[in-house]
């Protein structure tokens, strides 16, 4: 696994999410790689970059936090 700082969602794999924190609502959410492809976001975006370009759908917020996670996706926040 790489450092999440070296991170891009290229090297994500199958099973894989990136989770997001809200500073304001702390509403977390775990995107997919697909699903981050999908807002428009390329392969080669940076992981630690995705916080500040996703808007929270609980409060409007922008993301504070990120971090590579296995678990069960939900997706709580759309690309700004
Ligand atoms: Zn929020």
């Amino acid at each position: 696994m790489l450092p999440l700082y070296a991170a891009r969602i290229e090297d994500l794999g199958p099973g894989d999410f990136v989770k997001v924190d809200c500073a304001a609502c702390h509403h977390v959410a775990l995107l997919t790689p697909e699903a981050l492809l999908r807002q428009g976001l390329t392969p080669a975006a940076k992981v630690l970059d995705l916080a500040g370009r996703l808007r929270c759908r609980g409060c409007g917020r922008r993301g504070r936090a990120v971090a590579a996670a296995h678990n069960k996706p939900a997706f709580g926040f759309q690309l700004l």
